[in-house]
């Protein structure tokens, strides 16, 4: 009997016996499963600016986790050894729910992050870990492309607290070189937005992110009402080593670009050195409330400015 997956945008229909596209959803006797569940890739601590969210408890770690798998195939991969399965390595450990809520409380932070690989193939461990987290008082955080059906999304907001989404290019940037498609990503930040911290990054390549592209996202994410845009380098990896690096002064023109607009608010520099793009500026009264540089000094009071006293979008305490 042929099932059809609801993790993803693609809506997958698995033959009896076959694997979807990401090839970690497989139809056994009729039933979906996760081959991939429980089956730890990555676990370490991380400061919670690297996933990257800046106004979700700044200066913190976080737990973060892999499983294998992803249902995207970028071109510019930078983790396909656990994205594509014909690279996945031997996972280092196989913990069950009770044995991950243990580990995330021996290491001592305040969150858990879902990330490195695409934990939208892998939400089934998210849905049955992620209250046990909450229940032992941590906050959970998924790291996504964003490539989620609308049930999908529903199901997961309501386990996660925050979430640092993708928005990788326009529509074309997505059928040529992620094998995806914009509208379910938008979708899906729609959704987001109004209900969970969210932060968005965009990877920016100049030869595919036109000035007329960059707007178009923006505008698309200031309309889905978000506040806070990272916007990182590109470097050569995977099957695009031909393309060139992102250099200092194309990052820094691009925000430059969209400050001048005043919106998103918030907006930061990725794998970059543009000081400047790493602090958050109050946008009442212009004070540094938070300089994200190592090691981050948050300036707020419970995310109050400094200065004026404005209250700012984020988790502080
Ligand atoms: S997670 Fe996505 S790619 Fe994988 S089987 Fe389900 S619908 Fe297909």
């Amino acid at each position: 009997m042929t099932v059809t997956c609801d993790f993803c945008a693609h809506r997958c229909r698995i033959p009896e016996g076959r694997t979807g596209l990401c090839g970690v959803r497989r139809n056994s006797g009729g039933r979906l499963e996760t081959t991939v569940y429980g089956a730890i890739q990555s676990a370490a601590l991380d400061p919670i600016e690297k996933k990257p969210l800046y106004h979700f408890l700044p200066g913190t770690r976080v737990f973060s986790v892999a499983l294998a798998g992803c249902n995207f195939r970028c071109r510019f991969c930078q983790n396909a050894s656990i994205a594509v399965p014909e690279q996945f390595p031997l996972p280092v450990a196989h913990w069950d729910a009770d044995r991950l809520v243990a580990e995330w409380r021996a290491s001592g932070t305040p969150a858990i992050a879902y990330t490195y690989s695409e934990p939208t193939v892998w939400q089934d461990y998210i849905l049955d870990t992620a209250p046990g987290i909450r229940r032992a008082g941590g906050r959970v955080v998924m790291v996504t492309n964003g490539f989620l059906t609308p049930e999908a999304t529903e199901r997961l907001v309501e386990v996660v607290d925050a979430f640092n989404i993708d928005l990788k290019g326009d529509d074309e940037f997505y059928r040529q070189l992620c094998r995806g498609r914009m509208e379910p990503v938008l979708d899906t930040i729609r959704r987001v937005a109004p209900r969970r911290h969210l932060e968005v990054t965009t990877m920016l390549m100049p030869s595919r992110h036109s000035a007329e592209t960059v707007e178009e996202l923006r505008r698309a994410l200031v309309d889905a009402g978000v506040r806070v845009w990272h916007i990182s380098r590109f470097f050569p990896a995977w099957q695009m080593r031909d393309e060139p690096p992102t250099t200092e002064d194309q990052v820094r023109s691009v925000l430059d670009g969209i400050a001048a607009t005043g919106d998103p608010p918030f907006i930061f520099a990725g794998n970059s050195r543009q000081s400047e793009y790493h602090q958050t500026r109050c946008p009442d009264c212009g004070t540094v409330c938070i300089d994200h540089r190592s090691p981050v000094r948050n300036l707020t009071d419970r995310g109050r400015c400094p200065g004026c006293g404005a209250r700012l979008y984020g988790v502080f305490e």
